[in-house]
Parts: C-alpha cells; sequence; structure tokens
C-alpha cells in the first residue's frame, strides 16, 4: 500500500504555498490511486515509484526519470494554481500513464540527451516525433479514454487558471481531439489552422487565453524522419511559428501566406506514409487488455456525430496504435 498521508517536508511546502495541507492530501490520495490502476496494466513494477508533492514544478504533474527510485511529482495545488489540476481520477490515469510514458522513452532511448522539452522541439532521428509526443502516444496507446480526458482537463484547468473565465463554443469534442493527435504526433488530414481560426473568431472574447492556449494542436511532426538533420537539431522556430499563426488567426495574413511560412519553418503536419506509432516502445504494456481499450474507443469514435476528418484521424492513430500491439 502507497503512502497516501503527507510527509512532514511536504506539509510545510502546502503551508508555505500558502494551501491548506488536507488539499493537498486528498489531491495526492487521488494520485496514489491513479498509479495502482496504471501498475495493474503494465507488467512494470510500480511499487518503487513514489508520489510526491513538489509544488515549484513547472507542471502540474512530473516524473524523475533519472533516479532509480522515480518519484511521481504533483505540482497542484498551489500558489498560482490553488486548486487540483487534474481533478478527476481519469485524466488523472491519463498523467500517469504519460509520465510512464516518459520512463518507458527512456529505457528505449537511454543515451539521447533531450535537450529542450516542448512538442514541438528536439527529436530522435529515429523518430519524426518529439519526447513528450512520444511520451502522449505511449499513454494514448495504453489508456486512450484516459488520455483525451488528461487533454480536456487541462484544456478547461488552463482556462479556470488563465482567464477564471469559461468559454463556451461549439467544438469542443473536436477541439479536444485534434489537440490529444497534435499531442501524440499523429497524422492529421484535417485543416487544423482553418478549424482554429474559426475557434478563435467566434470565441466570446478576444482574451490572450484563447489564442495562447491554442498550441499543441498545431504541433505535428517535429520533424521529418527521413530527414538527415542533427540528432537533436532543434527542426523549427516554435515562437515564430506561434506568431505567424496568431497573425493568421487575427486575419493579418492569408491561409496561403501562412501555410508558406509554415512550409519555410519547415513545421510539417503530415507525410504521407508514415507511422509515429512505430516510434515508441510497447514492451510493458500488457497486450490484450490494451488492444480491447483501444477497440472500445474505435467504436466510441464511428458513433461520435463530428467533422469526418476528425473522426477518421482519430480512428487512423487508434489503428496504428492496435496495430503494433498485435505484433
Ligand atoms: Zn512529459
Amino acid at each position: 500500500m502507497k503512502r497516501t498521508n503527507l510527509s512532514e517536508v511536504e506539509r510545510e511546502r502546502a503551508l508555505e504555498e500558502g494551501i491548506d495541507p488536507s488539499l493537498v492530501e486528498e489531491t495526492k490520495v487521488k494520485w496514489v490511486s491513479a498509479l495502482e490502476i496504471i501498475s495493474q496494466v503494465l507488467s512494470l513494477d510500480c511499487s518503487n515509484i513514489e508520489v510526491v508533492y513538489e509544488p515549484k514544478r513547472v507542471f502540474a504533474v512530473g516524473i524523475d526519470w533519472y533516479n532509480s527510485q522515480s518519484n511521481l511529482l504533483i505540482g497542484t495545488p498551489r500558489r498560482e494554481t490553488p486548486f487540483d489540476y487534474y481533478p478527476d481520477l481519469e485524466a488523472k490515469i491519463g498523467g500517469v500513464a504519460h509520465e510512464i510514458g516518459h520512463l518507458a522513452d527512456y529505457d528505449q532511448y537511454p543515451d539521447a540527451q533531450y535537450v529542450k522539452s516542448s512538442f514541438g522541439g528536439c527529436s530522435l532521428r529515429e523518430s519524426g516525433i518529439s519526447f513528450e509526443q512520444r511520451a502522449s502516444l505511449y499513454a494514448f496507446a495504453l489508456a486512450p479514454t484516459e488520455f483525451q480526458a488528461l487533454v480536456k482537463t487541462r484544456i478547461q484547468s488552463n482556462r479556470k487558471r488563465k482567464s477564471g473565465v469559461e468559454i463556451l463554443w461549439r467544438y469542443d469534442g473536436e477541439y479536444e481531439a485534434i489537440e490529444t493527435l497534435g499531442e501524440i504526433g499523429m497524422p492529421r488530414t484535417f485543416n487544423v489552422a482553418r478549424f482554429l481560426k474559426e475557434l478563435f473568431n467566434q470565441a466570446s472574447s478576444s482574451d490572450e487565453y484563447v489564442e495562447s492556449s491554442m498550441k499543441s494542436s498545431l504541433y505535428g511532426l517535429a520533424k521529418s524522419p527521413d530527414s538527415d538533420l542533427v540528432m537533436l537539431d532543434k527542426s523549427y522556430d516554435e515562437e515564430e511559428l506561434d506568431r505567424v499563426f496568431s497573425e493568421y488567426m487575427k486575419g493579418k495574413i492569408s491561409e496561403e501566406e501562412f501555410n508558406a511560412r509554415r512550409r519555410e519553418l519547415r513545421s510539417v503536419q503530415y507525410i504521407e506514409g508514415y507511422n509515429p506509432a512505430k516510434s515508441i516502445d510497447y514492451r510493458w504494456i500488457i497486450r490484450d487488455p490494451a488492444i480491447s481499450r483501444l477497440q472500445e474507443e474505435r467504436k466510441k469514435w464511428q458513433r461520435i456525430s463530428c467533422t469526418p476528418e476528425v473522426r477518421n484521424d482519430m480512428i487512423t492513430a487508434l489503428d496504428y496504435c492496435i496495430r503494433e500491439l498485435e505484433i
């Protein structure tokens, strides 16, 4: 049984943040159960992974993967995010799956020197997607429903943290789907940029939040897997992409201009025949139940009413994972 109560150090950290320790404790209990649930679908011994409250971290959850004693570090609630960033258990399971994905990735590429922690940034020669995307893809293959819950909750919690305002639009399900696909580096035949522009223009306020949150959706492949770039080359300038995208969303440049700039920046969203699911390691996933979970999710997506391209792109992503697990 994992320790769920707070240590003295954790209690002090909570008080330093001005957060009620019992709220932190409640959050920790849920992370511990998420970890226990994930350990049941992995052939990996998770018994040495401790859940530790670490509010100084930038992210709401992380893992210190370089230690033999790995810790799942939880960063909220804290001063600037005084609530549980991933409140429901489902999203927490997706979060733990992503962090386990980092462990699997580190195990697969032990000599890699990761230089930049971002979705679009560094990438290994073996893979057209970045290491964050590989961790997310691993989580998606392991727990597809929960990973999508994680993305959805992140969108909602970001809204809550940045604006405190609930922004309502018609497309929530599709927006979450394209964010998910961007985060896992899966190909999209769907015109993501046009969709986001439409979404931006119908948001009730032109607040910065809407603009700044639309990022993962755009991240496609970090680089072409066939390209001969240096192993840890930062393949495109994300800040520049964000800037150009912002101009496009505000109607300052046309779609053609945006696409041309994007090509110059070598931000690639889709390469015919490239399958990112081949770049990750499924060794720790207990295969048969994982395939059933993916097939269940596939059935759900067949029934969802949404733009056909979004549905097809999501089903392609699920199929790619199913096929790799079946090998
Ligand atoms: Zn990560």
